[in-house]
């Protein structure tokens, strides 16, 4: 037996309850993981609470991410005794996922454990930090480097905007952070935020053009203030865009891409090709501070997740959520 999150949705409604699960119920996979620890992310709080259609198999152990031991192996790839991560693939959407004691997984989803992090250090950066990594990739890919002009963050006390303030300012890149939380400007300037803007002037409808002034931006929200980035990035420039923490939808104008020739950048963590997701960790432990890492997460066990998944749908979380699943 394990203990695990639960998901289920049947004539009683939709619960997420903190359960003993038995070994032989775990899905198939070529690879049995000892879980250590998990995270909460965006996604996960979406799961645990329904408020978006994110899990569709039931019953379903969530959690996007996973830090742990090989405690079984039919994969070449991986030994006994190995130290993994994992991010996306579906799991605790489509798959058992991380949130639990136990899971069992296709190997080929696993990343070896780069030896710079330990596993709680990897989950605390997480799918949101390995995302951030994504967009800094994409910046870069596009020619955005730090002589380009500043780089704007928003929603940047989440997970995703913690990381990507730390990365791109120990990259040279002189960023500039947008909060709704502007209590958190300390934190953020500790991150290396050289600038701190409100959320208000970036949340309402505006024009389809407005004065140059980020060569590049990470865009955590979506819907009016990832329109409004696009119409104030310069000729040129990059937006990478990631989230939907403000709405799915896109109330903008071709004019910043046909006029400046302004790039948008899709990032997607969870089907991120392998090759990526190497190269992005790899970066991650070349370039972000772990000295910053305490300062962006925080540890909570397996039975307070579920309570914990309202407060960061509503972004009441300051950056990011361990979660010691043994403990
Ligand atoms: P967090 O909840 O940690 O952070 C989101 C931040 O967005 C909040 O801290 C807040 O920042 C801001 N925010 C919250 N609600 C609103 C709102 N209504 N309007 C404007 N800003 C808001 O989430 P993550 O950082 O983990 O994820 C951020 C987004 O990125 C999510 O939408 C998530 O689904 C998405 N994501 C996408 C991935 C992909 O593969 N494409 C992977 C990982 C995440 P502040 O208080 O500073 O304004």
């Amino acid at each position: 037996m394990f203990k695990g999150i639960l998901i289920e949705r049947d004539e009683n409604g939709y619960r997420a309850t903190l359960k003993d699960i038995d070994d032989s119920l775990l899905p198939e996979g070529d690879v049995t993981v000892r879980v250590a620890y998990s995270s909460l992310n965006y996604k996960d709080g979406l799961a645990i609470t329904g408020k978006s259609p994110v899990v569709r198999r039931f019953p379903m152990i969530p959690g996007v991410d996973l830090a742990g031991t090989v405690e079984a192996s039919s994969n070449p790839d991986y030994r006994v005794g190995d130290s993994v991560l994992l991010n996306g693939w579906g799991v605790g959407e489509t798959h058992w996922g991380g949130l639990a004691q136990k899971a069992r997984i296709k190997g080929e989803w696993l990343v070896h454990l780069p030896s710079a992090f330990s596993p709680r250090q990897a989950m605390a950066i997480g799918t949101a930090g390995y995302t951030a990594m994504l967009c800094v990739l994409a910046l870069e890919r596009h020619g955005i480097t730090p002589d380009k002009g500043d780089i704007l963050v928003t929603g940047a006390a989440g997970g995703v905007g913690s990381v990507a303030i730390a990365v791109l300012s120990k990259l040279g890149y002189r960023v500039v952070a947008v909060s709704g939380r502007m209590e958190e400007a300390d934190y953020l300037n500790g991150l290396g935020a050289a600038e701190v803007l409100g959320r208000t002037e970036f949340a309402n409808p505006g024009k389809p053009l407005g004065k140059e002034r980020w060569a590049g931006a990470v865009d955590v929200v979506g819907s009016h203030v990832l329109a409004n980035v696009c119409a104030t990035t310069k000729y040129g420039g990059v937006v990478a865009a990631c989230g939907l923490a403000g709405g799915m939808d896109f109330p903008a104008t071709v004019a910043p891409f046909i006029l400046r020739g302004v790039t948008l950048a899709g990032i997607d963590s969870v089907m991120c090709p392998r090759p990526a997701r190497i190269e992005a960790w790899a970066r991650l432990a070349r370039e972000l501070d772990i000295s910053k890492l305490d300062a962006i997460s925080r540890g909570i066990g397996l039975s307070e997740a579920i309570a914990a998944a309202p407060s960061l749908l509503a972004g009441q979380i300051r950056g990011r959520v361990v979660v010691d699943v043994q403990g």
